[in-house]
């Protein structure tokens, strides 16, 4: 892409709005934009992360075992109904009526909808386990809306369901989804510890939250530090093996919500110097809820016994446009945001240091050129102005590398690459400089492989 025709509104002023730091530096990386309280259109920039997000979660998910289709974002007052939560979720929940005077409304989640679509058409315990999943925006509308798309009033999540025939069944599918979510955030390069957690309005007995430690983060939380460097299951993990000995892994030491944290616990079962009391941000839950919806909306299968049975079911809920600012609040420095090479908007920034001088330009193109056969996602910064504000946008937008191309080092037959995360600065040959990015870049991708 070049920059020249590309959109990409930076603001050089602090928006005085943004509260946190990854608020301000998506505004000021023109990388959304705010339409009304709590809520955002994601600018190219923003947008190309959030594919990039979408595709590791789809990956992980499909990995698991998860089907992916797609539910509407409105739905029938009449569902939920059936289930009893349409008084219950309150002033959260953005009621509507249509022309014809039905009730409707934005869905919040999508606990109903699933189960009447699964009711519809499964009938034998031989269809399950089964777990359906989509990525599909929703409202609720937070009292306060806050911290940009952190906590917004429209926002994008995954939510799988799971269905299965009795609950020794459905733990497994709960693992699955454990196992998915902890290689799910390490691919985007977070650290997100899985902590014992209430289950809030969706109901149920067994829940965790993955949650990012951050000083900004809204919920307070207690664990073990050891977790911090707890191994991250392989590609290759067996989703149709027993997962429970990688789950106990992590849930074997002390990690809670500040909800279920139990001090006398956590003093008995975590030593001093491995205590953790900190604040963290929820980029996901798991929850088992048996049979909740599956009872009151009938959603029942015959078993091998012959008998009917209503399925046990869990729910697994991903934010999306939570975890693109969660990412920059565990990512960022003085000069704008350190993108992991996972989920950065481009692998590469080429910084041409001369526009308009008409040799330094074909170099340039040619690199740029190079970069593309070599299958690198590349921005070049083709803009006829200084070289100090190209600088400037490179680390503020945050592209992992730079590649540095001007008149002396040309002369020279060299060019300079810069690491953003580290501030490293490599000279290079002019012909070997894509085949280094390529060495640097590719192993950080964490591909699906
Ligand atoms: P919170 O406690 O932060 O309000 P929640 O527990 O109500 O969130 P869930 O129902 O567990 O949310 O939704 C699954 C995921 O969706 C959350 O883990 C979070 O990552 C994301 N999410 C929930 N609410 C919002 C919001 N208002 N803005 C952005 N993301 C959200
Ligand atoms: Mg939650």
């Amino acid at each position: 892409m070049r920059l020249s025709r590309y959109f990409l509104p930076v603001l050089k002023e602090t928006p005085k709005e943004a509260e946190i730091i990854s608020h301000r530096l998506m505004l000021r990386a023109g990388m959304i934009s705010q339409q009304a309280a709590g809520m955002y259109a994601w600018l190219p920039l923003g947008y190309k992360v959030l594919r990039k997000i979408q595709q590791i979660i789809e990956e992980e998910q499909n990995r698991a075992g998860a089907i992916e289709l797609l539910m509407p974002t409105l739905q029938s007052a009449d569902l939920w109904r059936e289930s009893g939560r349409y008084e219950d979720y309150g002033k959260e929940m953005l009621r509507m009526q249509d022309r014809h005077e039905r009730d409707m409304l934005y869905g919040p989640t999508n606990e109903e909808m699933i189960t009447a679509i699964f009711r519809s058409s499964v009938r034998s315990y031989k269809d399950l386990p089964l777990n359906l999943y989509h990525i599909q925006w929703k409202f609720r509308d937070e009292i306060r809306p806050r911290f940009g798309t952190m906590r917004s009033r429209e926002f994008l999540m995954k939510d799988a369901y799971s269905f299965d025939l009795s609950k020794e069944e459905a733990v497994k599918s709960y693992n699955r989804m454990f196992v998915a979510y902890l290689r799910t955030y390490w691919r985007m390069g977070l650290t997100a510890i899985p902590m014992r957690a209430e289950t809030g309005p969706i109901g149920g007995d067994l829940s965790h939250e993955f949650i990012v430690l951050a000083d900004t983060g809204e919920s307070g939380v207690f664990c073990h530090a050891d977790l911090l460097d707890t191994a991250i299951p392989s590609a290759d993990v067996d989703f149709d093996g027993d997962l429970s000995s990688i789950v106990s892994d992590w849930t074997s030491l002390y990690a809670a919500t500040e909800d279920m944290h139990d001090e006398t616990e956590f003093d008995s079962k975590v030593p001093q110097d491995k205590r953790i009391a900190a604040r963290g941000i929820e980029v996901g839950q798991v929850f088992y809820f048996g049979t909740k919806y599956s009872e009151p909306m009938g959603a029942r299968v015959t078993g091998p016994d012959g008998k009917d049975t209503a399925v046990h079911m869990g729910s697994y809920g991903i934010g999306l446009t939570r975890i693109v600012p969660a990412i920059i609040e565990a990512s960022h420095d003085d000069d704008g945001i350190v993108w992991p090479v996972s989920v950065a908007p481009f692998e590469v920034v080429l910084i041409n240091l001369k526009s308009g001088d008409a040799q330094c330009d074909a170099a340039n193109e040619k690199l740029y050129g190079q970069l593309h056969a070599a299958g690198l996602d590349a921005l070049y910064d083709d803009r006829e102005t200084g070289a100090g504000q190209k600088f400037a946008t490179a680390d503020l937008i945050g592209i992992p590398f730079q590649l540095i191309v001007g008149p002396r080092g040309l002369a020279a037959g060299e060019v300079e690459i810069k690491h953003r995360k580290t501030g490293e600065r490599e000279t290079i040959g002019v012909e070997d400089a894509v085949a280094r990015l390529k060495a640097l870049i590719e192993p950080e991708r964490r591909d699906a492989a």
